[in-house]
């Protein structure tokens, strides 16, 4: 089967990792696409160069997901430029890798994990929805993390995941009636700066999963593009889980 895409595809942190991987595949698959990113513009321009080279329009804003107003230009802008957004992918995210023992959480990691992770993707889907097309796509990028904590140390980012799922069937509801799919994605240990493979944590997050290896970046950019696609159009609300079996 091949995937083709129509339309303008909005990738929320989209300069490293996960998201410039998903901005590519979208790319490759027919999608103009924008990206957002907080600071790393060079990196960001890279991913819009190689979506130019696929032939598709490529958009890149800066656009802290903790900061509601640069959100709702950056989606504006994007809207202005290519035109409305058909595909959402909720990419940005924040973790404290460090893992401090509860009694030493600060209040501004738990502030800002659940601005980026929660506050953040739900300002950009409303701002977004507003001139989103009939048949319209919004995948968010959720967590393994959100349904089972395999150590000590992520309670601020598994709840931030665990509202991401939350926020992923409130707005399958609010949104069926205009044919927008509403899914998440939700990666195990995937190797990218935030979670690298030769971190001080990988062997334990290698055990942790049925193939004793972290996964690739591509991997879940295929799990969203099946979820932007024209075939997954009665799937809505639901969870793809893209962890090895981390949580089998
Ligand atoms: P990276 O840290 O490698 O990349 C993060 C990306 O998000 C960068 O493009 C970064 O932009 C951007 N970003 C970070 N903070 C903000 C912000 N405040 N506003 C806007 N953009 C921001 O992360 P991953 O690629 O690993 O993670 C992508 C998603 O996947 C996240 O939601 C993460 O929680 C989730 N995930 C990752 C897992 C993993 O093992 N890697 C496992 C499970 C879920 P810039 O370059 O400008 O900093």
């Amino acid at each position: 089967m091949t995937t083709t895409l129509h339309g303008v595809a909005l990738v929320t942190g989209g300069s490293r990792g996960i998201g410039a991987e998903i901005a590519r595949t979208l790319a490759a698959h027919g999608a103009d696409v924008a990206v957002t990113y907080r600071s790393n513009k060079e990196q960001a321009e890279e991913v819009a160069d190689q979506v130019r080279a696929l032939g598709r329009r490529a958009v890149t804003v800066e656009a802290d997901a903790a900061d509601a107003e640069a959100v709702t230009a950056a989606v504006d802008r994007v809207v202005r430029e290519l035109g409305p957004v058909r595909i959402l992918v909720n990419n940005a995210g924040y973790a404290d890798m460090t893992c401090p023992p509860l009694a030493e959480v600060p209040l501004a990691t738990l502030d800002r994990t659940l601005d980026i992770n929660v506050r953040g993707a739900f300002l950009t889907a409303q701002a977004v929805a507003r001139s989103m097309p009939d048949g319209g796509r919004i995948v968010n990028i959720g967590s393994c993390l959100a349904t089972q904590v395999p150590a000590p140390g992520f309670t601020p980012y598994a709840m931030s995941k665990a509202a991401v799922h939350g926020l992923t069937v409130g707005l399958a509801r609010d949104l069926g009636e205009r044919a927008i799919t509403v899914n998440q994605v939700a990666p195990g240990s995937i190797d990218t700066d935030m979670n690298p493979a030769d971190g001080p944590s990988a062997d334990f997050q290698r055990g942790l999963n049925v193939f004793g290896r972290y996964g690739r970046a591509e991997e879940i950019a295929s799990a969203v593009l099946y979820l932007a696609s024209d075939e997954a159009s009665f799937v809505t609300g639901t969870t793809l889980t893209v962890d090895g079996g981390a949580n089998a």
